[in-house]
């Protein structure tokens, strides 16, 4: 397989690739969009950091490409959803940089209570101003984190340390969150009341666009202090140009802007209580190692092993869960390709059901291989586990996830429900740690291995007729490797699901489908 790095990543990461057993790597920074492009047919993994535009076209003509690895973050240069809809999977390396860009952000505070960057200027141009740059000292006063995940945490920290009092606004994480890693948490209105430094580290989402707008701007306290070292567009920039002229906030340090490289005659470049960095937040030699370690070990697990870690279009799985799912994967995988073999309907939803111990697992791997398999069955294109998501949204199919209670009959299990004009049920369980079995298709107890070929055959439960199917796959030598038949109620309808050896002949299904009491036949392949 070949890999092609198209940003710079640091010899370590290279190696890493170049180690990885059968992978094949090129190292061909700066190339132009259309020079990407041009390339792209003969690679199966691309690897970028920020520079590649990775644009829907870039992914199109890669068609054997199988991932895009991000050292770093962000994947606002890459095209998700293209790289979706082609079943490509997008991978980023978050912690590598967390360190890095917690220390910018205090390196910024302090920056701006000092006036550093100003300082050093005036000293350059040969003045030596000492009471114009009089500064003010971090201890005690109180700094508001907005956003304590991975980086945000780290800055809370560091903080800590320093001796400042420390808030945060996040509303995905516990007050328990919070009191642990020693900070406050408060309303948005109050950290803006009561901070003096405020420091930004969400992501940029439809929520935190423009989330320190001029409303927010105003809220906060006179002459403090805003810190953003996350993402362009979480600040209204014309908003802070306003509260910083003013004379309302303090100073204000960015490492990113909404439009980058900022353009030379935005009006914040022109204000002396405002100071920046062009994007350097991940940019030191740690952290750029660190990502491109991350990235290669990652890209060499997926070509090699099939392990997807720190996919931002798939769900992740980590070893060890992937070890007690596994099998389970496998099943709901085998299920979806059963059910949508044998429910030939326009779909409107597939509900996917976990009982017993399966509870204690992630859902949502478990649906993506139930969606594969039954998309697979319907669909032309190729359906795999980053397309079939999207796949089922654009053909209207819901897609349902339950978790219910014990099971009477097995410590877990699985059901796929299918809906259209009417409703197919498939359920399985894991035997032991590591065999699947069918054992139930809607009312139909039964006891099947999902593996290799299968005759589904529904008929009337009447005598002879398992006899007279046994006779004619014998005489037509089909070897029958497992039989479960089960009926509904005596005399009334009954269904059996047979493994056999071979594929079974056109022929000996039509002479199937003509025995007496027979009502349907279907060959299955799983
Ligand atoms: P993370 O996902 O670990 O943490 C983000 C936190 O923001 C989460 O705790 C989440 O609950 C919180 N959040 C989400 N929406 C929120 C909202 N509306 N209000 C308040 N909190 C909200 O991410 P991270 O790794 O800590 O990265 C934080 C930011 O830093 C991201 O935007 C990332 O892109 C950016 N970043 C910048 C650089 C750089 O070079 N400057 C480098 C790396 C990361």
């Amino acid at each position: 397989m070949k890999v092609l790095v198209a940003d710079d990543l640091s010899a370590e990461g290279i190696d890493i690739l170049r180690r990885g057993p059968g992978l094949s790597v090129d190292v061909r920074t700066g190339l132009k969009p259309s020079e990407l492009e041009g390339s792209m047919g003969e690679y199966d993994a691309l690897a970028v950091r920020s520079a590649t535009r990775v644009t829907g076209a870039v992914i199109r003509a890669g068609r054997k490409l199988k991932v895009i690895g991000r050292a770093g973050v962000g994947v606002d240069n890459i095209d998700l959803d293209e790289a979706t809809k082609q079943g490509v999977v997008v991978m980023n390396t978050p912690g590598g940089n967390t360190i890095t860009v917690a220390e910018l952000a205090v390196a910024m505070m302090m920056a701006l209570s000092r006036h550093i960057p100003q300082a050093t200027a005036s000293v350059k141009h040969g003045k030596w101003e000492k009471k114009k740059f009089e500064g003010r000292e971090l201890f005690n006063k109180s700094l508001g984190v907005i956003g304590i995940g991975n980086i945000g945490s780290v800055v809370v920290e560091r903080c800590l340390g320093m001796k400042m009092k420390v808030l945060a606004f996040d509303p995905y994480i516990s007050a328990d969150a919070a009191r642990r890693l020693g900070c406050e948490l408060v309303s948005f209105d109050e950290l803006l009341a009561r901070a003096d430094y405020v420091s930004i580290h969400v992501p940029l989402t439809e929520q935190t666009r423009n989330l320190l707008g001029k409303e927010a701007l105003r809220k906060m306290k006179k002459g403090a202090f805003l810190i953003n070292c996350s993402r362009g567009g979480v600040v209204d920039e014309l908003a802070l140009h306003e509260a910083l002229t003013s004379g309302h906030l303090g100073g204000a340090a960015f490492d990113v802007f909404a439009t980058e490289p900022v353009p030379p005659d935005h009006p914040l470049l022109r204000l002396e209580n405002f100071i920046c960095t062009p994007h350097l937040g991940a940019s030191t030699e740690e952290a750029q190692r660190n990502v491109a370690i991350a990235l290669a070990e990652q890209l060499v697990d997926y070509l090699c092993n099939g392990n997807i870690r720190n996919a931002v279009n798939v769900p992740s799985v980590s070893r060890e869960v992937l070890q007690q799912l596994g099998p389970w994967l496998n099943l709901a995988h085998k299920l979806g390709a059963l059910a949508g073999q044998l429910c030939p309907e326009a779909l409107t939803a597939i509900e996917v059901e976990a009982r017993g111990d399966l509870n204690q697992h992630p859902i949502k791997p478990v649906t993506v291989q139930a969606l594969k398999g039954v998309l697979s069955q319907i669909c032309a294109e190729t359906v795999n586990e980053v397309s079939a998501p999207a796949v089922a949204k654009e053909r209207g199919i819901e897609v349902i996830e339950q978790r219910r209670g014990e099971h009477q009959d097995f410590a877990a299990s699985l059901t796929l429900r299918l809906r259209g004009k009417s409703e197919f049920s498939v359920e399985g369980t894991v035997f032991g740690r590591r065999h699947p079995r069918i054992v139930r298709v809607n009312q139909f107890d039964v006891e099947a291995v999902p593996f290799g070929h299968l005759i589904a055959i529904h008929n009337r439960d009447v005598p002879g007729v398992v006899g007279r199917v046994g006779t004619l796959l014998g005489d037509s030598a089909v070897n029958i490797g497992r039989i479960h038949l089960s009926r509904d109620r005596e005399h009334g309808e009954a269904f059996s699901l047979i493994n056999v050896d071979t594929p079974v002949p056109q022929s000996v299904l039509d002479g199937l489908r003509r025995l007496a009491g027979v009502l349907s036949v279907r060959q299955l392949s799983l």
